[in-house]
């Protein structure tokens, strides 16, 4: 048995090469990337990490260096499942969901690359290995782009041979977002899937106004059209709106996801690795999909996911997401031009490997 001696937690916080918008979370001028290493008595280390959206990385840190740390010291790092669990009860009754989640997300991710290493396997293979490829779309965080530019951008992901976007709603009026709508749909052709995320802005009434009002353009999802917890809500705009709805990006828990689909409704569930307690937590929502004959899909940090949901008989799509973690690893996200596919990494471990130097003049103290 070996056993784990040291996790070391690291912050950092870098600017994003352009200001980016959406409806609720406002102007993104950041995205933060708080990393764990964890070493062995057998001279192992994996690495695992969390994300957010330009706040509260330094606290998700805290999390990790003040209290987790304890939890994993001279624990066994192969039993995975055990200390996910080990994790949860021990911040439990201060933190449930919210922080916890992202922090608990980055440590296991660190323990499944040490899995995967020991066990020698691509992280797709180790979790079934469906397939090495999935589906993929090109996400942009484009609510303040002009038109001229939100063209320009999902021409960008059309050149890429991606065949499948997604784009941002939520502007001052109804009839804005609709305009949108059809000039991208009029730019991508009838043949490449088309999505669209509210990012949470519109009231139950709104969001089937605007679900209607889509309907010509022929939309796979309508993604985050009211708050997360309005799992009532989320089901009249499915039924009332005839549109499928995707969410998760913003459940913490696999209970969460659970209470979606039994209470509400949901078409694409994404839940995030980062946010929902790592693979671990990621694996159990996948199976409680697929449990309910849906798909699963993903939201961020593309360079983990790919191996993820390639791995799942269940796939539906890997959002290629706009805060490029990938940029800073030494293998940002593979496209197959030939059928716009992601494709998972093959070398041992969750296959994220970071660019310490690229990262160096972002490290911030904590
Ligand atoms: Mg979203």
């Amino acid at each position: 048995m070996s056993k784990i001696i040291d996790v070391i937690t690291e912050y950092y916080r870098i600017p994003l090469p352009e200001i980016m918008e959406d409806a609720k979370h406002g102007l993104h001028t950041h995205f933060e990337v708080p990393i764990v290493k964890i070493t062995t008595d057998d001279g192992r280390t994996g690495v695992g990490y969390t994300y957010t959206g330009g706040f509260g990385g330094e606290s998700i840190a805290k999390l990790i260096d003040k209290e987790l740390k304890a939890v994993l010291i001279n624990q066994d790092p192969s039993c995975v499942e055990s200390l996910w669990d080990k994790m949860n009860w021990g911040i439990h009754y201060v933190a449930r969901g919210g922080l916890a989640s992202f922090a608990i997300a980055a440590c296991d991710i660190a323990l499944w690359d040490l899995r995967a290493k020991k066990a020698d396997e691509p992280l797709y293979k180790l979790l079934g290995g469906h397939s090495n490829k999935v589906k993929c779309y090109g996400g942009a965080i484009d609510l303040n782009f002009p038109l001229d530019k939100l063209l320009k951008n999902n021409q960008k992901y059309l050149d890429m041979g991606l065949k499948a976007v997604k784009i941002k709603l939520g502007q001052k009026t109804l009839a804005e977002d609709i305009e949108r709508i059809k000039a991208v749909r009029e730019l991508i052709g009838p043949d490449v899937t088309f999505m669209v995320d509210a990012n949470m802005s519109w009231s139950v009434e709104k969001a089937i106004k605007a679900a209607k009002l889509m309907n010509p353009y022929d939309i796979l999802f309508l993604e985050e059209p009211t708050i997360p917890e309005d799992y009532e809500g989320y089901a009249r705009i499915a039924e009332e709106g005839h549109i499928a709805v995707a969410g998760g990006e913003n459940l913490r828990t696999p209970i969460e996801f659970m209470h979606m689909i039994n209470y509400g409704h949901v078409d694409f569930p994404q839940p995030d690795a980062s946010n929902v307690g790592g693979i671990t937590g990621w694996l159990k929502v996948a199976a409680l999909a697929q449990t309910h004959n849906l798909s699963v899909s993903t939201h961020g940090m593309q360079e983990l996911h790919v191996s993820l949901l390639a791995a799942q008989p269940n796939a539906g799509y890997l959002e290629m997401h706009s805060f490029p973690i990938d940029q800073y690893t030494t293998r940002p996200l593979v496209i197959d031009k030939t059928d716009g596919m992601a494709v998972a990494p093959e070398e041992p471990g969750i296959g994220v490997t970071f660019d310490w130097e690229k990262l160096a003049p972002y490290k911030t103290s904590f």
